[in-house]
């Protein structure tokens, strides 16, 4: 019988916005003292009334646009009742029943919803004391929730790299998960006829990619092994297993209902058409377009546009002159430090190492060409990383144009590299 597991994914962002979801507090509290960025309203004292913030209100539009999704014209806050000594109010201000995005996608994941929620405080365990820091309370949150439709762990690894690229790319988080600004919860069941399953099992607060693939095979393999049980689990590092946390609660334990301090929130077809004009060309398109306008090999131009200001500076140099090639070349390969040069700089010692060329370039070429030909294996090892076979090919370059490998040499070999 063949087993498929069946996972979804929710995924937490904080934005990066200057001040807190529903009041004036600065919203960057990693690494602060505890308690100094807190004030009635997002300490939840009594009377306080929260008002939204716009700037997450247009960031969370700006990412369900990015995704694909239906923009309601009408949203609103809701009420998450329940008690946890992190949240000072006893509820959480989220999104129930009309959250601000619905029903899009990111590649052949479906996007159930993008909603706006509020970030809780943070317990700390001391020995035998909790103690609670309220910095983080009210930290505009965004959620992105898929549809159960990953078949294997892979696909999810994929789809998280991919929606933080994204998430990067449009300046709204730094999804950085050692500072916990994107957070992971990825659920799964098993299925032996493909079916969705009567079940599932909730993973929580997971805070690396690392650990979701691991978590995720660990409970294939537990799964199978054991009764299929609705669930709520942790990730333990320690014992490099997940745990079983809390039942899961229904939805109605948390008794939802719209929060009477927030009006709703409508937006126009125009608004919408203003703040959709704000996303910038998207990691993909960009992709897609450097290996098509400037001849570059998809390994090269996925690593050129993984991260939008080493793509911005690629292509301030390829402004400069048509090398594209090279300049992908010396960028990938770090031959020159690009934090220290402009791109008119990196142009200008691309063409000084050039004219330094000690062999004819088509002879050289044609050398490089034959030893790549004639080991497929160290090239394929070249493109899974293991760059210490460059010494190999050097070695073996040297030896066809009977000239002691340089620097040049380097170059061509892993522009030729690259372009495989
Ligand atoms: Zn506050």
């Amino acid at each position: 019988m063949k087993i498929t597991p069946i996972i979804g994914l929710e995924v937490h962002v904080e934005l990066a916005t200057a001040s807190k979801m529903f009041c004036g507090c600065p919203a960057d509290h990693f690494g602060k003292p505890p308690n100094i960025q807190t004030c009635p309203v997002c300490l939840g004292l009594p009377g306080a009334l929260p008002v939204p913030n716009k700037k997450a209100v247009e960031w969370t539009i700006i990412l369900a646009q990015a995704l694909d999704c239906k923009i309601n014209l009408i949203s609103k806050f809701d009420r998450k009742n329940y008690f946890y000594p992190d949240l000072p109010k006893g509820y959480q201000i989220t999104q129930y029943d009309q959250p601000f995005g619905e029903n899009g996608k990111l590649g052949k994941i479906r996007i159930r919803r993008v909603h706006l929620e509020e970030d809780t405080g943070k317990l700390q365990h001391e020995g035998q004391q909790s103690l609670v820091d309220f910095n983080r309370s009210g930290v505009p949150l965004v959620e992105i929730v898929t549809e159960p439709d990953f078949r294997s762990v892979e696909e999810v690894d994929v789809y998280l790299k991919k929606l933080q690229r994204i998430i990067r790319y449009l300046g709204i988080s730094s999804a950085d998960m050692e500072k916990g600004s994107m957070r992971l919860e990825p659920s799964i069941s098993l299925s032996n006829d493909g079916s969705l399953p009567n079940y599932r099992v909730e993973v929580k607060n997971i805070n690396s990619f690392r650990f979701v693939r691991m978590a995720l095979e660990y409970e294939i393999k537990r799964q199978q092994k054991e009764p299929h049980i609705q669930q709520t689990r942790g990730w333990s590092e320690a014992k490099n297993a997940t745990v079983p946390q809390r039942e899961k609660e229904e939805a109605h334990d948390y008794r939802y209902f719209p929060d009477p301090d927030i009006p709703p929130i409508r937006m126009s077809n125009e608004q919408l058409a203003i703040i959709k004009e704000q996303i910038p060309e998207l990691p993909e398109a960009k992709l897609t377009r450097f290996v098509k306008q400037y001849n570059l090999s998809q390994y090269a131009a996925n690593i050129l546009t993984d991260d939008k200001n080493t793509a911005d500076y690629f292509e301030e140099a390829a402004k400069l002159s048509d090398q594209f090639a090279d300049i992908a070349n010396w960028i990938i390969n770090k031959k020159a430090d690009i934090t220290t040069l402009v791109p008119a700089q990196l142009v200008e010692q691309i063409k000084k190492s050039q004219t330094a060329m000690p062999v004819d370039k088509t002879a050289l070429e044609q050398a490089i060409k034959t030893v790549l030909s004639a080991n497929p294996k160290a090239v394929a090892d070249y493109k899974k990383g293991k760059t210490a076979v460059i010494g190999f090919f050097l070695g073996k370059i040297s030896q066809a144009v009977k000239i002691p490998a340089n620097d040049m040499i380097r170059t061509v070999l892993e522009r030729m590299l690259n372009a495989r």
